[in-house]
């Protein structure tokens, strides 16, 4: 198979033009790409993208947005800026504006992909691991998509990148309480492999673990930690906020990156061939997903924006940049003594996000081999 083509445009801004700027570059590779090819006239066009959380202001900036905005609509596409919800959707939709995301300044129409209520969506096969999941409706009946992922790193996945955006990004939030293990909530909790463990020695009520929690599923009871087992996504956030080390959430790696390529390629298989294209920031590259309440300092430099028609090799690319980058010091990644030459996304989570390339790969999704075109 021949190496995929991976577009590339540095973050560093040598000349002080519009043209040579970030903005100018991308807007100049958006149309050496022709998107025309990607989309039929008149068509809507779903820009999938992470709208944040209060206090995580390191998303996509909507000027970039934009640019994609324009791009979509001069190849004579409807674009629409689209998420699936993580709290109550009207919640979610005035965190994205806060963050910037909404029609003044993105260009095009700003909508919940799985509705306000987060249980629009359509049932599709998906493998081993699930069986299936609920492909949110705006994005499983649109016949065009390009994927906004804002590169970083991710608790359970390691690294969150186009992969991870549409494997769990791309399924509804499934509220109702029967049906959300087909969902996000379900791409979460499927790798678990033993309850959750907390050592009451280490603990000292910080309560941090409670206030972070997604679902008000975890609380102290006479002093004693107990969380809801049938409400409780796995998320992992109660683990990762805690600084004394006191919860352990056992989890199978290879089944939930397997999980992670097997969702993602349902999300796929709603679209045609060439349909989608894969756009992947890797600007502001925090330590942790835009889903967490807060933004840490970045612990990589920006790298630059790639864009490519094959998901296995924009992520592939975009990992390896950041593998070759040394940590920034100030940063979590400094604060843990990673050093230049570590793998900083697997020292920081002790998570492989390579694996779920890799599972991606072997399902026939893109390929690991690329060529980088620097623009
Ligand atoms: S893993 Fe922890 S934070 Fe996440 S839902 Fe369960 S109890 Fe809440
Ligand atoms: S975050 Fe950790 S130390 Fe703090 S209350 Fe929760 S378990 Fe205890």
């Amino acid at each position: 198979m021949k190496p995929s083509k991976v577009y590339y445009v540095s973050a560093r801004a040598t000349k002080w033009s519009y043209k040579e700027s970030l903005a100018g570059r991308f807007e100049s590779l958006l149309k050496e790409i022709e998107i025309a090819g990607y989309l039929k006239k008149k068509e809507p066009v779903a820009l999938k993208m992470h709208f944040g959380s209060e206090g995580a202001h390191r998303i996509i900036r909507p000027l970039l947005i934009r640019k994609v905005v324009d791009a979509v609509r001069r190849a004579g596409g409807k674009p629409f800026v689209t998420d699936t919800v993580r709290i109550k959707g009207l919640d979610y939709l005035k965190v994205a504006n806060e963050n910037g995301i909404n029609e003044h300044s993105c260009g095009a129409p700003v909508v919940l992909a799985d509705g306000i209520f987060g249980n629009d969506h359509v049932s599709v096969p998906s493998g081993e691991e699930q069986g299936e999941v609920f492909v949110a409706s705006a994005i499983h009946d649109a016949p065009a998509m390009v994927v906004l992922s804002h590169f970083k790193g991710h608790v359970n996945a390691g690294i969150g990148g186009a992969i991870k955006n549409l494997a769990m990004g791309g399924l509804s939030g499934a509220s109702r309480d029967h049906d959300w293990k087909h969902g996000r909530g379900g791409m979460h909790a499927h790798h678990t492999a033993g309850k959750i463990e907390w050592d009451r020695e280490r603990c000292s009520l910080c309560n941090q673990c409670v206030e972070i929690c997604p679902l008000d599923s975890c609380a102290f009871v006479n002093e004693l930690w107990e969380y809801n087992t049938k409400k409780c996504w796995r998320c992992g956030r109660c683990t990762r906020v805690c600084p004394e080390d006191a919860l352990n959430m056992p989890m199978d790696e290879d089944r939930f990156h397997q999980g992670m390529a097997e969702s993602t390629r349902a999300v796929l298989s709603t679209f045609k061939k060439n349909r989608v294209l894969y756009i992947n920031f890797l600007l502001e590259i925090q330590p942790e997903c835009d889903c967490m309440p807060g933004a840490d300092v970045p612990v990589i430099q920006d790298l630059g924006i790639l864009v490519s028609d094959d998901i296995v090799a924009v992520d592939q690319a975009s990992y390896d940049l950041i593998r070759q980058s040394p940590p920034l010091p100030g940063s979590m990644a400094a604060d843990q003594g990673i050093q230049t030459g570590d793998d900083i996304m697997v020292k920081l989570h002790q998570v492989n996000g390579q694996k779920h390339i890799d599972a991606a790969c072997t399902l026939g999704l893109g390929n690991r081999e690329y060529t980088l075109i620097d623009r």
